[in-house]
């Protein structure tokens, strides 16, 4: 007969619970041995002085988890459990040291990190707003797995805006939304021939070339010149699919001129099968005069697929990115067999009431201006503090820009002071992508998105001293 005692104090777990954990412990380590029978509920209820409904409900949970079985008219029996072949680890051990995670305390960095914004600039309240309008307008959508593309009414919402602001031609139906760029690469990946080359900027960016090597992809690299990827090195290279961001190549910052455009759009033409995938990250910001349309604006052949985020303009965390697939690519989406939905419903909903409320358009015009300013007062502070040995690049758009140091000092180098003067910012040899080495000068990425006006004579002042510090 079994013993146990029951607590009956109020911190106490609930009874059944007590009931439940004391079998399952003396059916694993089988004090209850296999076939034995249990007390009858009653008599075990009797015998600790508890409700038959605390017995029942601990029997009901045993019997689904197989600790128990029941016969009719009999009662409960001990299940035959195979027992563990290995030894039990001290609890505590089971992930390994370096698994680890330590969140890093970074109060007191100053970030001129290109991947990040500043989250303070952005409208919560009215996002909270258009969150609460669209989930009570939509309300039964968020209990269903939504169309594996992204709400049909969200695609025309991004539809319509893209085609106002970047004069990118598409159709709802030809939009795929994702969490994020790299989950639409993998995406796309599949969908294009198995064994197509891919061609990328070099330099470029490095996440989107790790991710295609570590899908096998075989993905070349093509040298810039002064406006853009080089056609000579396309032409020796013959790849399938070019990978460009002509907005503001990142990381250098060359806007690409129509020319040179219109030469990747020749290309992409000359045979079947050629596609150019066009990353436009962060185009809603430009600096000297109006944006620039997207190349995929001046296609006409249905060889663009074009990829935008709303990571630069709203917020990274929200994880919202899209691109728009051309007919043929459409269709072999579609043929697919299985379904990945990874963008959040109501992040969807929130999003088209945002645009369709004019509000995106609000936050990009205080943005601009924003940017703007602080650009402009970053650029001033790095020339009064480096005069003649900084050399600036790309910064007429977008969120970053490249400098160059007229010092004999190491980018490795400066990155170790940098990081020792709690500075987060890039090199670029971060971005060379095949060929890693080393240029005559050193040069750094600076992104300014995340930067607090407060802190820009204290970031270049720290700035200073990992370049040209003893
Ligand atoms: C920020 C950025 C993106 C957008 O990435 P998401 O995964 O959509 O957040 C794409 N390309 C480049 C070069 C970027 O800097």
């Amino acid at each position: 007969m079994m013993t146990m005692s029951i607590d009956h104090s109020e911190t106490a777990d609930y009874i059944y619970q007590q009931i439940y954990q004391k079998i399952k412990a003396a059916v694993l380590d089988r004090s209850l041995p296999p076939h034995t029978k249990v007390p009858s509920k009653r008599e075990l209820a009797d015998t600790l002085n508890v409700s038959v409904n605390s017995v029942n409900s601990a029997y009901q949970q045993l019997l689904a988890e197989g600790y128990l079985y029941a016969i009719e008219r009999r009662g409960f029996f001990v299940e035959e459990i195979a027992t563990f072949y290995y030894e039990e680890k001290p609890a505590g051990s089971a992930l390994p040291d370096d698994l680890k995670e330590q969140e890093p305390d970074k109060s007191g960095w100053i970030s001129f990190s290109h991947m990040s914004v500043d989250a303070a600039h952005f409208p919560l309240k009215s996002w909270f707003r258009c969150e609460q309008k669209a989930a009570a307008r939509s309300f039964h959508t968020l209990g269903e797995l939504v169309h594996p593309q992204g709400l049909y009414e969200v695609r025309e919402t991004i539809s319509r805006l893209i085609s106002l602001t970047r004069g990118v031609k598409s159709r709802p139906e030809q939009i795929v939304i994702g969490a994020g760029t790299q989950m639409l690469i993998q995406l796309l990946t599949e969908l294009l021939p198995k064994d197509a080359l891919y061609a990328m900027e070099e330099p470029g960016y490095m996440r989107m070339y790790q991710l295609l090597k570590s899908l096998g992809k075989q993905t070349a690299t093509i040298h810039l010149d002064e406006k853009g990827m080089s056609m000579t090195e396309i032409d020796i290279c013959q790849p399938d699919v070019l990978i460009t961001t002509p907005s503001h190549q990142f990381p250098s910052g060359v806007i690409m001129p129509v020319s040179r455009r219109i030469q990747l759009l020749n290309w992409a033409a000359e045979r079947k099968n050629r596609y150019i995938i066009e990353d436009d990250y962060d185009s809603e910001f430009k600096y000297d005069a109006d944006t620039i349309p997207a190349l995929q604006s001046l296609d006409r052949f249905q060889n663009v697929i074009y990829m935008g985020t709303f990571s630069k303009s709203l917020l990274p965390g929200l994880r919202i990115s899209y691109m728009v697939l051309p007919p043929e690519l459409l269709r072999v989406f579609k043929r697919r067999t299985y379904d990945l939905h990874t963008c959040n419903t109501l992040a969807q909903l929130a999003l088209k009431e945002f645009i369709d409320s004019g509000e995106y358009q609000k936050h990009i015009k205080k943005m601009k201006q924003h940017y703007k300013d602080i650009r402009e007062r970053l650029i001033s502070a790095l020339e009064e503090a480096f005069g003649k040995t900084i050399i600036l690049k790309g910064a007429n758009a977008g969120l970053h820009f490249v400098t160059e140091f007229d010092c004999t000092r190491s980018e490795k180098d400066i990155l170790a002071r940098a990081s020792a003067e709690q500075l987060d910012l890039f090199a670029m040899s971060r971005f060379r992508l095949k060929t890693g080495g080393v240029s005559e000068k050193p040069k750094l990425i600076l992104g300014f998105a995340r930067l607090k006006q407060d802190d820009i004579e204290e970031g270049v002042t720290r700035l200073y001293r990992a370049v040209f510090g003893a």
